[in-house]
């Protein structure tokens, strides 16, 4: 008996993701378009890319996976453009982000693509899900201004906002909901837009996955609310928008002071998570491939 490898739904190539909530089927190059053009009209809501712009995409402490492949679509998304898209890629005194060099070559090959290593004097990595991703706000923002990036895309998807949102409920902390908003945050002049707050983490790993961009993070985040949504979500973890809907319209109604160093709600000054996580400051160098380290960075 012959199996037919299953096909894209678009344009008959083989497929590579099957998309749980629609049932469609897409190959590499579907899916890619399909992200790219998430991400445009996420970013179309707060300005768009304008010509020669440069935006700094961080390989996140939270997902650096997910980062590598919002780097990927947001090149793809701005075709024609000239839009320069930064990856930076974190490091401490003792961890680092660690990009497979399969990847870094593969990305080094964008031909808008730059890759940059950015050092954290970090107290402590942070352990929950909302600080981590705070954390990976403050840095990224920091970065992008020293190498004059106007503008950050951070690899938030869906499902992370959700179980952000749920976490803060979980834990009483109302100030923590303004990471579930679909927002964009302005620190230190740096504008930093969620661009793929509609996409599914789900689509974003297989994006990743497809194109082989792996990299792996020191970070293991806690999530209170993890397992109590993964039983319920199971198989569905695209959930509907209507759910956030829910959680804007609850965080809107707490206007609360921001944090100066991530940009989310705070209780007031620094915010508790950046408090914790204690960063003192960033550096940045452009990556260059070393012959004695493949890894590199
Ligand atoms: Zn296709
Ligand atoms: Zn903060």
């Amino acid at each position: 008996m012959v199996v037919e490898a299953p096909r894209c739904s678009v344009c008959g190539r083989r497929a590579v993701y099957k998309r749980s909530y629609s049932g469609e089927l897409l190959c590499e190059r579907c899916l890619l378009r399909s992200l790219a053009r998430s991400v445009k009209r996420q970013a179309s809501r707060s300005g768009g890319f304008r010509p020669r712009m440069r935006v700094l995409v961080p390989a996140a402490l939270t997902a650096p996976h997910l980062g590598l492949a919002l780097a990927l679509a947001l090149h793809e998304a701005t075709r024609g453009l000239d839009v320069t898209v930064d990856i930076a890629v974190p490091a401490g005194r003792e961890w680092e982000v660690y990009v497979h060099p399969d990847s870094l070559a593969r990305l080094m090959k964008l031909p808008r693509a730059r890759l940059w290593k950015a050092l954290l004097r970090l107290r402590r990595l942070p352990s929950s899900l909302r600080a981590c991703l705070r954390l990976d706000r403050a840095w990224s923002a920091a970065a992008a201004r020293l190498i004059g990036a106007g503008a950050v895309g951070l690899p938030v998807t869906r499902t992370t906002v959700i179980l952000v949102m749920l976490d803060s409920l979980m834990e009483g902390a109302d100030w923590g909901l303004s990471d579930a908003l679909e927002e964009s945050v302005d620190i230190n002049g740096v504008h930093v837009a969620p661009l793929l707050y509609s996409v599914e983490g789900e689509a974003a790993a297989a994006l990743a996955a497809a194109w082989r961009l792996y990299a792996w993070s020191p970070c293991k985040p806690r999530s209170l609310s993890a397992e109590a949504f993964w039983s319920v979500a199971g198989r569905r973890p695209e959930l509907e928008f209507s759910v956030q809907k829910v959680v804007g319209l609850l965080a809107r109604g707490s206007s609360r002071a921001r944090c100066p160093l991530c940009g989310g709600a705070s209780p007031g000054g620094v915010c508790p998570d950046c408090r914790i996580s204690g960063l003192e400051g960033v550096e940045v160098e452009e990556f260059k491939p070393s012959p004695g380290r493949p890894g590199g960075i």
